[in-house]
């Protein structure tokens, strides 16, 4: 069975202004997508193309209009609230400026183990310790780190971080958008290595959004190509990038 089966996804947005009737805007029209468990799947496309609708609506941060997103089995916007809401704060992006998910105030271990406290398990002390240790040295940083500031990091290394706590509370998916594009070229490289590292070593999916066609031929097994909120065209990347 696939991991995420997105089927028919539509997302309108409506805007109220005070002299015109509202406006409906299509953000996401009729998106279907599938990802197999250990996958890479390349979103790409123009900005407003509807990536991060796409994205956030996966995450289970915003709702569809019409249609489904079966997760490892279950109908996400089905789920009942209270599951909705706790899978959704255990569930973390990986954004493009990771200071928009580390909050500068607090210590790095912390805001790694955030994620745990929406477990239906109550972990103790112990095995969140255990647990952010271990999550921080498959991202090629350490324990030593915990009680350290994000601002004591370098962009890449803050970067590992966002990555480290979306990895937590061990999720079979992880959503990254634009995770490489404000990153210098060879921390970019070391990024993919790792996205690449993590799929192979703890069978992590990876949904990869990102404009940059270079990085999404480097690691996506598939690509989807979205224009005008629809999927217009979807394939190996092989395919996709090197069929004229
Ligand atoms: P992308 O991530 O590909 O740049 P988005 O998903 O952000 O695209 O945007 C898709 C379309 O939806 C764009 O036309 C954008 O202006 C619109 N849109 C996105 N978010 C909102 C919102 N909160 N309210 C109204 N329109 C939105
Ligand atoms: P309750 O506490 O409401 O009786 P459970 O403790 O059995 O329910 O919660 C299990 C359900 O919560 C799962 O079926 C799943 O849908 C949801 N859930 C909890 N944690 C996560 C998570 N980290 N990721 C995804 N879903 C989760």
């Amino acid at each position: 069975a696939p991991l995420l089966d997105v089927q028919e996804l539509t997302r309108d947005y409506v805007s109220h202004t005070v002299f015109s009737s509202p406006h409906r805007h299509r953000a996401l029209d009729s998106v279907s997508i599938r990802m197999e468990p250990a996958s890479i799947f390349g979103l790409v496309g123009e900005s407003g193309s509807g990536k991060s609708t796409l994205a956030r609506i996966v995450a289970a941060l915003d709702r569809p209009t019409s249609g489904k997103v079966m997760f490892d089995g279950d109908d996400l916007f089905a789920l009942p609230a209270r599951q909705l809401m706790r899978r959704r704060s255990a569930f973390q992006m990986v954004f493009q400026d990771p200071f928009g998910s580390l909050d500068p105030r607090q210590r790095i271990g912390r805001t790694v183990a955030e994620p745990l406290h929406a477990l239906p398990a109550h972990l103790g002390r112990r095995q969140i310790e255990d647990r952010v240790a271990e999550v921080l040295e498959s991202v090629g940083l350490s324990v030593d780190h915990t009680r350290r500031y994000p601002h004591e990091f370098s962009g890449g290394q803050r970067q590992r971080i966002a990555i480290a706590r979306a990895l937590v509370t061990e999720p079979k998916l992880v959503i990254a958008d634009e995770p490489v594009s404000a990153l210098d070229l060879s921390v970019q490289a070391q990024i993919l290595n790792l996205i690449m590292d993590l799929r192979e070593r703890r069978g992590v999916a990876f949904l990869f959004i990102s404009h940059n066609l270079a990085a999404v031929d480097c690691i996506a097994d598939t690509v989807g190509v979205m224009y005008g909120g629809r999927i217009v065209e979807t394939g190996p990347a092989d395919e996709v990038f090197r069929t004229p």
